[in-house]
């Protein structure tokens, strides 16, 4: 544009000035990420009803698709499923966190020639002081892959297991990239490979992590969130601090209708059998957000039709809150 060479109307001049007072609290604020009020409130739920079932469910049947073969690891469907992730946190605008662009590949196994993804992207938080601490959300986006027939299908499509968490990550990725300005804290969002040969990707990621491991305040990991119960979540978490935060949020989101439940199931050893042990293990506060066990788990008819998408939507608001409170508090989980 060129410059104006007729002058400026009065009534402009006095919105631009005005424009220019809201523009420069608004940059304020962006700067200090200090948002508080009904405003921001506002935009934190206009965020949070971003997450839709249709969405998540499209993103379910996607990822559990029978083209995917069950995405195993590795396979060609890994790959793809992969590179969905990639493509969908770059449409987000997420900053590149791996060390391939969104990409980190690790080995399989010693003496194993093959190698598999995981993908990580992030979004810096909009305080200068705190967006040096992460709040890292995680689910597992590989499974089983092509197996045992059981029925005449051999497809181990694995939809709650784990494209349920997979697609609630793209979702809380979506919902918090379009939140203006971010949280204080800085947001990462990964995808792991090798989960179910024995979090192998997890386990790279902490051994070779992109950020430093004492700067993460805390791992919020989603394995199979999609069933069982409409009203409640189940947790288990290496920190009592967690649990109390994620049970005031619950609290706090009445209309969400969920009550987050401690670990029933202590005998399963829940901590240790999914990624957020991967942090755990290196004393990183670390909390599994999962709907527990059911009789389709590990077989074939894990399918996208059995997975009940509203209560998904439900549970991802949910934690969609928790990461506000965990990534804008003044106290850090870690
Ligand atoms: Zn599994």
């Amino acid at each position: 544009m060129k410059t104006r060479s007729v002058r400026t109307p009065g009534w402009l001049r006095d919105t631009a000035a005005v424009g220019s007072v809201v523009g420069w609290l608004l940059l304020a604020a962006s700067c200090t990420g200090d948002v508080t009020g009904p405003d921001r409130e506002r935009a934190e739920r206009a965020a949070a009803l971003g997450i839709t079932s249709a969405e998540l469910g499209d993103r379910i049947e996607l990822i559990a698709h029978d083209s995917m073969g069950g995405r195993a690891t590795p396979s060609p469907g890994l790959e793809m499923t992969a590179a969905y992730v990639v493509e969908q946190f770059r449409a987000f605008g997420l900053r590149p966190g791996g060390d391939q662009g969104y990409v980190q590949r690790f080995p399989i196994g010693a003496g194993v020639p093959f190698d598999a993804p995981n993908v990580i992207g992030w979004l810096e938080g909009s305080d200068p002081g705190l967006r040096g601490q992460y709040v890292v959300f995680s689910a597992h986006m590989d499974h089983l892959g092509i197996g045992t027939p059981v029925s005449g299908d051999s497809i181990y499509n694995g939809a709650d297991d784990n494209a349920s968490g997979t697609a609630a990550v793209l979702e809380l990725a979506q919902a918090f990239a379009g939140l203006e300005p971010p949280p204080r804290r800085s947001l990462v969002f990964i995808a792991f490979s090798g989960e179910e040969v024995g979090l192998v990707g997890s386990r790279w990621y902490t051994d070779h992590p992109t950020i430093p491991l004492a700067d993460i305040a805390a791992n919020i990991n989603l394995d199979m969130i999609g069933r069982n119960w409409t009203d409640a979540i189940v947790t288990s978490t290496s920190s009592s601090y967690l649990l109390q935060v994620a049970q005031e949020v619950a609290s706090a989101q009445a209309d969400l209708g969920l009550r987050v439940i401690e670990d029933p199931w202590p005998e399963q050893n829940l901590i240790r059998r999914s990624d957020q042990y991967a942090f755990v293990r290196y004393g990183i506060p670390g909390a599994l957000f999962t709907s527990g066990l059911h009789g389709d788990y590990h077989q074939p008819s894990d399918e996208a039709e059995t997975i009940d998408f509203e209560k998904t939507a439900r549970v991802t608001r949910l934690l969609f809150h928790l990461g506000l409170r965990l990534a804008s508090g003044d106290e850090s989980p870690n």
